[in-house]
C-alpha cells in the first residue's frame, strides 16, 4: 500500500490544499493530511481547529485521514511508512522554498520521495495568508475557501473586530 503525507500547516484550510488533496488521493493508496503543530509561530487558528476544519472537508474521501504532528516531518512520515510527501507548487514563488525543504527531506531520508502537484489554475494565487488578509478588510473569498474555514475566519475576524473597537 503506497502511502503518501500532505503536510503543512492548514491556517486555515482552503480550496488550494483540497485541489492538492483530490489528485494526490488518486495517486496514493492512502493520504495522511498532516496539520504541522509549530508551523507558524502565531497561527490565527489552533492546531485543534485547524485539524477539525481540515476533517470536516475530508469525512466523504475513503482513503484520506487527518493527523497533527509535532516532530521533524521525515521521522513522522518514516513513523507513517509513507513512500512520498506531497506538496502543492502555485506560482514560480514557491519553487525556492519548496526546492529547499525536498533537498533536506532527501538528505534526512533519500528513501522518501517529495511530489508536487500543481492546482487548478484558478488556485494559482490562493494561500491561506492571503486569504486571512482579503478576509480582514471585506474581500470575498467565498470561492477560495470551503464554508466551514470561511465561517471559522468571519468569526475570528468579528471578535477581533469588538476587541480593536
Ligand atoms: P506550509 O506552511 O507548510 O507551506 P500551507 O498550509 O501553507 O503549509 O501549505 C501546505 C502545502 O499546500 C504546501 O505545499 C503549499 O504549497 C500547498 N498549497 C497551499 N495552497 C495551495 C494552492 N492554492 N495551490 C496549490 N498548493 C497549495
Amino acid at each position: 500500500m503506497n502511502i503518501a503525507l500532505y503536510p503543512g500547516s492548514f491556517d486555515p484550510i482552503t480550496n488550494g490544499h483540497l485541489d492538492i488533496l483530490q489528485r494526490a488521493r488518486k495517486l496514493f493508496d492512502q493520504v495522511i493530511v498532516a496539520v504541522a503543530e509549530n508551523a507558524e509561530k502565531d497561527p490565527t487558528f489552533s492546531l485543534e481547529e485547524r485539524k477539525r476544519l481540515v476533517e470536516e472537508n475530508v469525512t466523504h474521501f475513503d482513503n484520506v485521514s487527518v493527523e497533527s504532528f509535532n516532530c521533524l516531518l521525515v521521522d513522522h512520515a518514516q513513523k507513517k511508512n509513507a513512500v512520498a510527501l506531497v506538496r502543492g507548487l502555485r506560482a514560480v514563488s514557491d519553487f525556492e522554498y519548496e526546492f529547499q525543504m525536498a533537498q533536506m527531506n532527501r538528505h534526512l531520508d533519500p528513501k522518501i520521495e517529495t511530489v508536487f502537484l500543481m492546482p487548478n489554475e484558478k488556485y494559482f494565487f490562493t494561500s491561506s495568508h492571503l486569504l486571512k488578509l482579503v478576509n480582514r478588510y471585506g474581500g470575498e473569498i467565498d470561492e477560495l475557501i470551503p464554508a466551514n474555514a470561511l465561517h471559522a475566519l468571519r468569526s475570528r475576524f468579528a471578535k477581533k473586530s469588538v476587541s480593536e473597537g
